[in-house]
């Protein structure tokens, strides 16, 4: 359990805010995520990162790739574009010694779901072919628009087409919730990842993102809430006990500021491990 925490100072640094927050997992992006330039990571930068994050009570790192892929569209541009980064944050993660990277799939805007579906298995193939060490995690969407992710069945045909087993898939509960998968209570969360072990298969769940959600079930809009304060509420202390994510990791990318303080990882962090311990949040 940790959380996405940032790498300004260095990526050395995020682990020792982790150690602060007595986190057991980090999620870090290693470039800015809204910029397709990013900056080498140096050979030394890497080093220090990976000996620091060994010496730590760290034991799952992720990277999240930037936000402006699309691996899904018919742009063969922003696609080559897409695939390229995708590469290189593979790359990138592969260097800092981290487990995965977690990648959104963008949007298929029009050229249909099955076109979409192709073209990011293809963008998953080649991502993996350069390197063995690292797992490429899909995460789940809000599913707004003709964003591919937000359907289990979605993922599920991805998973197939892609027949590697480095590839995984990331449940972000506020991008399920919106993309109106019920976790607002204990049976709920139970149907819900009963669906997606049925529809995906249990052990393809590889991560979790433990968010609450600002909007409603439903709502298509993917905007993070502090845990307990959202629309899914205690239902997500379900999540953090359900026994099928027993060995799963849980990051936390819930907002950076809460009632004007700068303490929000603690406090969010402190709701989950309440709640893992059968106490209803903090
Ligand atoms: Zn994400
Ligand atoms: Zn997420």
């Amino acid at each position: 359990m940790g959380s996405h925490l940032s790498v300004a100072g260095g990526f050395a640094r995020a682990v020792d805010t982790a150690e602060r927050l007595g986190a057991s997992a980090l999620q870090v992006f290693t470039r800015a995520p809204s910029a397709w330039r990013a900056r080498p990571i140096d050979a030394a930068e890497a080093a220090a990162f990976r000996d620091r994050a060994s010496q730590s009570g760290l034991r799952f790192v992720a990277v999240h790739a930037i936000y402006l892929l699309n691996l899904a569209t018919s742009d063969e541009a922003l696609y080559e574009r897409s695939v390229v980064t995708l590469v290189e944050e593979v790359e990138r993660a592969a260097a800092l010694g981290a487990a995965c990277v977690v990648t959104h799939l963008g949007a298929h805007r029009g050229a249909g779901p099955e076109q979409g579906i192709e073209r990011v298995v293809r963008a998953v193939g080649r991502a993996l072919a350069t390197t063995r060490r690292i797992q490429l995690l899909l995460e789940t969407s809000a599913g707004s628009g003709t964003t591919l992710g937000g359907r289990f069945e979605e993922l599920a045909a991805i998973v197939d087409g892609a027949a590697d087993d480095r590839v995984g898939v990331c449940f972000d509960t506020c991008h399920a919730f919106a993309a109106g998968y019920d976790l607002r209570t204990r049976r709920a969360v139970d149907a819900t990842l009963r669906g997606f072990g049925r529809t995906v298969g249990r052990p393809l769940l590889r991560l979790v993102h433990l968010n609450d959600s600002a909007f409603a079930l439903g709502s298509g809009r993917d905007r993070h809430e502090h845990l307990g304060r959202g629309a899914i509420g205690s239902g997500l202390a379900a999540v953090v006990r359900h026994p099928a994510l027993a060995d799963v990791p849980f990051v936390l990318e819930t907002p950076k500021t809460l009632d004007g303080r700068d303490d929000a990882d603690e406090v969010n962090l402190r709701w989950a491990r309440n709640a893992r311990r059968g106490e209803e949040g903090s």
